[in-house]
């Protein structure tokens, strides 16, 4: 069995926080084990705690959308969440709750050791870049510990401002180019910083 597998056999069972109350399933993430790009967005909704899997509603679709116009498929990348659990009534996750998950991801992230960590939405970069705004640093990249971290709106965001699109569109279009071009990406004066949340 995969190291994944291994890995979701722990998740799916996992009761840390309070979430596991109201789920229907845990939503541990997926795609390939050798991805070189992981998304990574912020909570399970309605339609990923009926199936199990993260990003499969509208928002997921305009993410596989997304992802086709760098041609590439979701099987060839890997996406998951900061929480694993839909929070009830989609309600943003408590930072209690994210702290109790983080576990996860770093072990996700330590399994799959993506080149590229795409953070979708501003939970999401957070974790990575505390104290950033997303209006300011989507479509920018940072490399640390040979790790190229990319900023991004999260496809709901565009999905209901129209404004957005067109941005998430276009930052989605630089990926291939930042992967292939690793050493334009300038290294990061800071270390990464553990969560902290809101700005
Ligand atoms: N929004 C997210 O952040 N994650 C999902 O899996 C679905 C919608």
């Amino acid at each position: 069995m995969s190291a994944l597998s291994e890995l979701y056999k722990e998740i799916v069972v996992c009761q840390q926080c309070d979430l596991h109350k109201h789920r229907t399933k845990t939503v541990p993430g997926e795609g390939a084990e050798n991805a070189e790009i992981m998304f990574i967005g912020e909570a399970p909704g309605w339609h990923e705690d009926q199936q199990g899997r993260p990003f499969v509603g509208p928002a997921g679709q305009y993410l596989d959308n997304l992802l086709a116009t760098i041609n590439l498929k979701r099987q060839q990348v890997y996406i998951t969440n900061i929480v694993k659990s839909r929070p009830p009534g989609n309600r943003d996750p408590l930072p209690a709750e994210i702290s109790a998950c983080r576990k996860w991801l770093d072990c996700q992230i330590e399994i799959i050791r993506p080149k590229m960590i795409v953070t979708l939405g501003r939970y999401s970069l957070t974790m990575f870049f505390p104290g950033k705004s997303i209006s300011r640093v989507h479509g920018t990249a940072q490399k640390r510990d040979n790790v190229i971290y990319y900023a991004m709106y999260h496809p709901a965001a565009a999905l209901h401002q129209q404004s957005l699109r067109q941005v998430i569109g276009e930052d989605m279009l630089k990926i291939p180019s930042l992967l292939a071009q690793v050493e334009v990406v300038t290294e990061a004066e800071e270390e990464p910083k553990q969560l902290s949340m809101f700005d």
